[in-house]
């Protein structure tokens, strides 16, 4: 039993850890409530089955104890107005006013508790204080899948005071799906789409995905590390010398293991890293000295597009060139549209990784996508085949 909808919430106090770490203004008024909004599902149906919601969170990085501007208690009357009630606060996340306040918490009712990175022991993952946690409350859910590659005491080692009352919240629930659907029953062909900057962040991702997937995109930055690997010119562009053996044996298992390894064919260049630079297409391979590929050519849309099109489940992280400048823009938003072309005919595309879910925002396309992964580190650690703390303590 790990799911909220098996469970009899009724007269029983939950305790939450959601995700609030938002951004706010100098006036401390929250600027993109789209974190909160994610938890409100879970909150809304432990409410409705009786219970009551005590809410945990961290906020920012505060260094030394508790800090004025990384205080939850900005986040009250944002909460108050989207669930329509009141909510109480409690100035301490431990302790015995916090625990007396528990206490007193009656069915229907929310509190939210204080910046838990207010102690250090916090992400020390400390035995002690996840108890002290815990303390006053019946049932354990976890709802923050941002956080849940970090064995820190709320996220991860809380569980252990539920061992029979911890499970996951809606918006964990739907990432792990999403994420099942595509790393353990992929419909094929299965294609992975990378891009970014660095070979060296994506090594083990692109490692794990080649046990998985049918298809494999190579694009933006780190395209030209494969490049040199074969000989090519790559000019001014970004190259990881020391990972270029790596990407040659990556070539090679690609090959071994019958996948197909998409790598551009043209880019274009520029002869500055700026948006007003001069630019020319090239061949990737034939990027003259000096200039840098920025984008993915119109060749190359082309046949990423058309693999794309013909794919049933499709994984995307990291854009294929410098798309925060309009003029190296056009390979990603390419790719974007083949993604939501393609999940408009049937197929599973999720999006996942900090730059590939800002593309898909600027481009207003994250409503025509399957499933746009808000989990940051935590998605690519579980694309990587890791095991994540804060889901185990819980599935086991
Ligand atoms: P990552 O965080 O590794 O996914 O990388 C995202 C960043 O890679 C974005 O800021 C892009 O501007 C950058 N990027 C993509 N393609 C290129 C390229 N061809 N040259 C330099 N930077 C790139």
């Amino acid at each position: 039993m790990y799911l909220i909808n098996n469970y009899d919430f009724k007269d029983k106090k939950a305790i939450i850890r959601v995700d609030f770490n938002v951004p706010f203004n100098s006036s401390f008024e929250v600027t993109d409530d789209t974190r909160i909004r994610a938890a409100m599902p879970t909150i809304q149906k432990i409410l409705e089955m009786g219970g009551s919601t005590i809410l945990m969170s961290h906020l920012g990085r505060p260094k030394e104890g508790p800090e004025e501007k990384f205080s939850l208690k900005h986040l009250v009357p944002v909460l108050s107005k989207l669930l329509g009630q009141e909510v109480k606060f409690a100035a301490d996340c431990i302790g015995e006013e916090t625990l007396q306040m528990k206490k007193n918490l009656q069915p229907g009712e929310v509190l939210l508790l204080e910046n838990l990175r207010f102690y250090k022991e916090e992400a020390k993952g400390d035995k002690e204080f996840a108890g002290k946690l815990g303390e006053g409350a019946d049932v354990y859910v976890n709802d923050a899948f941002g956080t849940a590659h970090r064995a820190h005491a709320s996220t991860t080692i809380v569980a252990q005071f539920f061992p029979k009352d911890s499970m996951f919240g809606y918006l964990i629930t739907s990432e792990l799906k999403s994420m099942d659907r595509v790393m353990h029953e992929s419909e094929k062909p299965f294609t992975a789409i990378m891009g970014g900057a660095k070979v060296s962040d994506k090594i083990l991702i692109i490692e794990n995905l080649m046990e998985k997937c049918d298809n494999l995109i190579i694009g933006g930055g780190m395209t030209y590390t494969f490049i040199k690997a074969m000989g090519g010119n790559i000019g001014a562009s970004l190259c990881e010398e020391d990972k270029v053996d790596l990407a040659m044996e990556l070539i090679k298992k690609a090959k071994a293991k019958g996948i197909r390894l998409l790598l551009p064919v043209d880019n274009v260049v520029a002869d500055k890293f700026d948006n007003e630079a001069e630019t020319r297409i090239t061949s990737v391979d034939d990027v003259p000295d000096g200039w840098m590929g920025l984008d993915i050519g119109p060749e190359t849309i082309k046949i990423f597009s058309e693999v794309i099109s013909a794919s049933r489940t499709i994984l995307w992280n990291g854009p294929m060139g410098v798309f925060e400048m309009e003029n190296f823009q056009k390979g990603t938003r390419s790719v974007a549209e083949a993604i939501v072309e393609a999940t408009s005919s049937g197929a599973f595309s999720l999006v996942g990784g900090g730059d590939s879910v800002a593309a898909v925002n600027k481009y207003n396309m994250k409503d025509r996508v399957s499933y746009v992964s808000t989990g940051g580190g935590a998605m690519l650690e579980y694309i990587e085949g890791r095991e994540l703390p804060g889901i185990k303590a819980i599935r086991g």
